[in-house]
């Protein structure tokens, strides 16, 4: 059995190992960043698509789905949109051998192809808010590294796109795109903060970006997520307008919200272990395996138990997967170790006989379970693994974050920084010159350390607008 690289030393390489050994994606496919997503793997997918979904709608948002081409001309309307993305876009220029007379742009996000739809189906005020969503894939040139899920050119992607009467109504709008997010993150029991990007590093086109990032330890964090007000920067060139109650003709006020797979990525980055993988229950393929424990005297009791079980399980709605193969007990145990399966069943002769299993959670929890009142045991066990496991997340986030209070603080990287920055591009700069990552900007709302504001600026010391920010290095 293979021992898998040291999560603390080696982050990377655990993480790859982990993806690869568990099953949930093959990379061999002959595009680089393009992966292939096994059985396992899209069971993982199925589910992050299911909370999603749920959360979104649970908001008012209906599901649409726009072509994946966009006219060149359409693309390129709004000029720092275009800007930001045309090193990572791919053409298509050709159909069959005939040369097309407007290449078209293989989508990396979808304003360009919904907005000018948009300005077709709003006209007045009771057009309003229109707010959508798709999950689709969205195609971008990345140039850096890629890793599964984490960075990928073909990408599994859910986009919310919204047009409202004014600029509050947006706002409010990001804020409940928050809201929702925070009921996601809870799902997969990922503790998150939101930090609103600096100038430099928002969103191409828009008035405003709120990223979600994680800290993954050693001072990383990572991007889960992201939503943005956009004002008027994109209705202006697309004449998203509308005639408003007193009859004035006004543009829309947008915003958008984007989730992907990555947070598929942060859920294996977050919670897996030295073993490998650890799924919460509500994004894990499978939530329960039943594996029977067979030896030369035990005879079919044990499958029979184990059949039992499945049925009841899967008819009550859970996830359940029976392992059955023709191997040993503690291979399989390793194997659902590593793909992270919240809980394992085991019925031997003893078990069968007493008309229970006993259990073992992927954080390692024994117990045993009746048949009797199995529905309700089993539904017991993974409500406390859950608890467990956000807890065990609660904790490694609020140790991944310190102060700092001066610039050579910043140059101990095994911390996500928090300070106290003027607002300014220049201190800005120096703060991510110091920390060599990113300044991720300031958190919305009550920031990871609870401590009281330095009254100046870490780099320049000005008092005036002082703000806490955070700085790490983005993975
Ligand atoms: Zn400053």
């Amino acid at each position: 059995m293979a021992t898998l690289p040291d999560k603390r030393t080696d982050f990377i390489e655990w993480y790859l190992a982990v993806v690869e050994l568990a099953g949930l994606s093959d990379k061999r496919y002959p595009v680089k960043g393009m992966n292939v997503w096994t059985p396992y793997g899209f069971r993982a997918r199925r589910n992050l698509d299911r909370i999603m979904i749920r959360e979104i709608e649970a908001t008012g948002s209906e599901a649409v789905e726009f072509p994946a081409l966009i006219p060149q001309t359409e693309f390129a309307k709004e000029k720092e949109h275009i800007q930001g993305f045309d090193a990572q876009v791919y053409w298509v220029t050709k159909g069959g051998s005939n040369e097309l007379d407007i290449p078209l742009v293989l989508r990396p996000t979808s304003e360009t192809a919904m907005y000018p739809v948009f300005a077709l189906w709003i006209r007045s005020h009771q057009d309003l808010p229109l707010n959508v969503y798709q999950i689709v894939n969205t195609f971008r040139y990345e140039t850096k590294t890629t890793r599964p899920f984490i960075r990928v050119r073909e990408i599994h992607f859910f986009e919310e796109h919204t047009c409202q009467v004014d600029e509050t109504t947006a706002t409010a709008r990001v804020q409940s795109n928050l809201a929702a997010f925070e009921r996601m993150a809870a799902a997969f029991a990922l503790p998150f903060v939101s930090v609103r990007r600096p100038e430099w590093d928002k969103f191409a086109g828009a008035f405003f970006s709120i990223a979600l990032d994680i800290p993954l330890g050693e001072g990383r964090t990572l991007q889960i997520g992201s939503v943005h007000h956009y004002r008027e920067n994109f209705s202006r060139p697309y004449e998203i307008q509308f005639e408003a109650a007193d009859g004035t003709t006004k543009l829309v006020h947008q915003t958008t919200f984007g989730l992907s797979e990555r947070l598929l990525g942060a859920v294996v980055a977050v919670h897996g272990d030295a073993k490998g993988a650890v799924f919460p229950r509500e994004i894990a393929p499978f939530e329960v395996v039943v594996i029977p424990i067979l030896s030369a005297a035990s005879g079919e009791a044990p499958t029979r138990a184990a059949n039992e079980i499945v049925a009841r399980l899967t008819r009550a709605g859970f996830r359940v997967h029976l392992d059955d193969r023709d191997d040993r007990p503690g291979a399989k145990y390793y194997h659902w170790e590593l793909r992270g399966a919240p809980l394992r069943l085991e019925v031997g002769a003893r078990e069968a006989a007493a008309r229970s299993a006993s259990v073992v959670d992927r954080l390692g929890t024994r117990g045993s379970v009746a048949l009797d009142t199995l529905e309700a045991d089993v539904d017991r066990a993974l409500t406390a693994f859950d608890l467990a496991l956000r807890e065990k997340a609660r904790t490694e986030f609020a140790h991944a974050f310190a102060l700092a209070s001066s610039v050579d603080d910043l140059r101990e990287s095994k911390h996500v920084r928090q300070l106290a920055w003027c607002g300014s591009e220049a201190c800005g700069h120096a703060i991510e010159q110091a920390i060599d990552g990113a300044l991720l900007g300031a958190p919305e709302g009550a920031p990871p350390i609870d401590a009281p504001l330095p009254g100046g600026c870490l780099v320049c010391g000005e008092s005036r607008d002082v703000r806490w920010a955070l700085a790490a290095r983005p993975l």
